[in-house]
């Protein structure tokens, strides 16, 4: 298994000095219910399938250990070497996680290595199809939306007492879910990495959001992406159901399906209305394609119209972090592309908008397309002065740089405008590794600073 987290542990294994220690340290962890990941499985099953074993029985035998999540990945380049030092042709397969390349740009060394030696490059997804779980199987993709489509499905099953597990691309690992059994429900995200890497992928039913350009280098390009998007659709079995976002890219797959399809679009969802966590018309269109799917695995559309307004959002999407008097502060971090700024920007109104940070191509994107809510854009991070430059002829602009400052501006301007429910947007439009460690970390410092900011003696401070 190359994974591209590291921790302590990966020290200790790499003394070990043959696969079959390693495999047995593996095996004999996960035995005494010692906290052992679907990461470190993955690579026991790869190891005792090398010893002999079925796969598909290693496997189960893994499975049935009940090894608990907790990463024990081995640090890339490392893995690079210890491969090198290791009679590579002998492996079964090299499972590989989402964040490590094994085609573009560049492939990994590690996956260079397996390609020359004919040994196959899947991902734990795949190994999850081949322990063939008999619970139903519902997979998700699309550039955004994908987490609140598998949370909000996870919530309407269960508030329907369906039984569930959820993981692949968000929370716990697919290796490390608990099969509910013939009556429940996997449900999986999956991100395009994963759907080139698990070709054994088969689900009773799938959906597609939306796709818009993002991680192109990593798919060779746009074909290569949308391919790898279509391996869902492919992947619908005839008896499924397959469900589509109306987005022209997505609609293109539609003639791949093998089964039922629908076409969803935000005009099929109920009134969203009195659910505070699905504002906005992207959660209008995420709601239509998880009460779809919900319909096909048999719960009454009634039953989940009536879970909806109990739906939990997540963090860091368009996510309430604060209130002062009619300023209402709003984390909206994960939105690292312009598509899933633009639908923030659509869902308020008055709006002094933070953005910037580590540019997608394409820059600020389609977001540049809705500003007429923006009383004024303030500017971070690496990219500020690239989208100053597409967007200052239609709002006005101030080059913040860093989060902080921005965010005392736009409180300040939103407090001298006197407007009635003016909200302080932080939707960058971008990733955030020029200043932050990931999207999480930058919504964690903006709720630490708007907890600064709105802290009582501060507000007193700004009312004397
Ligand atoms: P993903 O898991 O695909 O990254 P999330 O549900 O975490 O998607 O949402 C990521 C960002 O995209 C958030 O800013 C969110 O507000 C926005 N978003 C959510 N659903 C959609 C959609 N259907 N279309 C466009 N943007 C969306």
């Amino acid at each position: 298994m190359l994974d591209q987290r590291r921790l302590p542990e990966e020290e200790r294994f790499l003394e070990l000095t043959g696969w079959e220690q390693v495999a047995e340290a593996i095996v004999s962890m996960t035995v005494r219910g010692a906290p052992a990941i679907g990461v470190a499985a993955a690579w026991g099953v790869v190891l005792a399938s090398r010893r002999g074993a079925d796969l598909a029985e290693a496997m189960g035998a893994l499975r049935a250990a009940r090894p608990t999540a907790v990463n024990l990945g081995w640090a890339l380049d490392r893995m690079a070497a210890v491969l090198n030092r290791k009679p590579v042709d002998q492996l079964d397969a090299l499972v590989i996680s989402p964040g490590i390349p094994h085609l573009h740009p560049k492939p990994h060394p590690a996956a260079e290595m397996a390609r020359a030696h004919h040994i196959e490059i899947i991902s734990d997804i795949e190994l999850l199809m081949r322990a063939q779980p008999q619970a139903k199987l519902v997979g998700i993709t699309g550039t955004n939306g994908k987490s609140t489509v598998v949370t909000l499905i996870d919530h309407l099953l269960k508030s329907n007492s369906v039984a569930t597990a959820l993981g692949g691309n968000i929370g716990r690992s697919a290796l490390d879910l608990d099969d509910p059994g013939k009556d429940g429900v996997i449900i999986l995200e999956l991100s395009s990495y994963q759907l080139e890497t698990t070709p054994s992928l088969s689900l009773d039913a799938g959906a597609v959001i939306n796709i818009t350009p993002d991680h192109l280098d990593r798919h060779g390009g746009w074909d290569g992406y949308v391919a790898a998007k279509a391996n869902l659709v492919k992947a619908v079995q005839s008896h499924g159901l397959t469900v589509l976002g109306a987005d022209g890219a997505v609609v293109q797959l539609a003639d791949q399906a093998a089964s039922r399809l629908v076409i969803a679009d935000q005009n099929m969802a109920p009134d969203t209305a009195s659910s505070p966590d699905l504002k906005g018309p992207h959660n209008a269109l995420n709601t239509a394609i998880a009460i779809e799917i919900c319909q096909y695995l048999g719960v009454d559309r009634n039953a989940l119209i009536a879970a909806l307004p109990h739906y939990r959002g997540l963090p860091h999407r368009m996510e309430k972090v604060g209130q002062m008097g009619d300023i209402r502060f709003i984390n909206d971090s994960k939105a690292t592309n312009g598509d899933a700024a633009a639908e923030a920007l659509k869902s308020f109104h008055d709006i002094y908008w933070i953005a910037g940070g580590d540019a997608k191509d394409g820059g600020i994107g389609v977001a540049a397309n809705h500003l007429d809510q923006v009383r004024r854009a303030y500017l971070i991070g690496a990219s500020a002065e690239a989208f100053a430059a597409q967007i200052a002829a239609a709002c006005p602009v101030e080059i913040s740089g860093t989060l902080d400052r921005a965010t005392a501006s736009a409180l300040h301007d939103a407090q001298m405008d006197h407007c009635l429910n003016a909200t302080i947007l932080l939707s960058p439009a971008a990733a955030s590794f020029d200043q932050f460690k990931n999207f999480e970390d930058r919504g964690h410092v903006f709720r630490q600073i708007v907890d600064g900011l709105t802290a009582p003696a501060v507000m007193e401070a700004a009312h004397d």
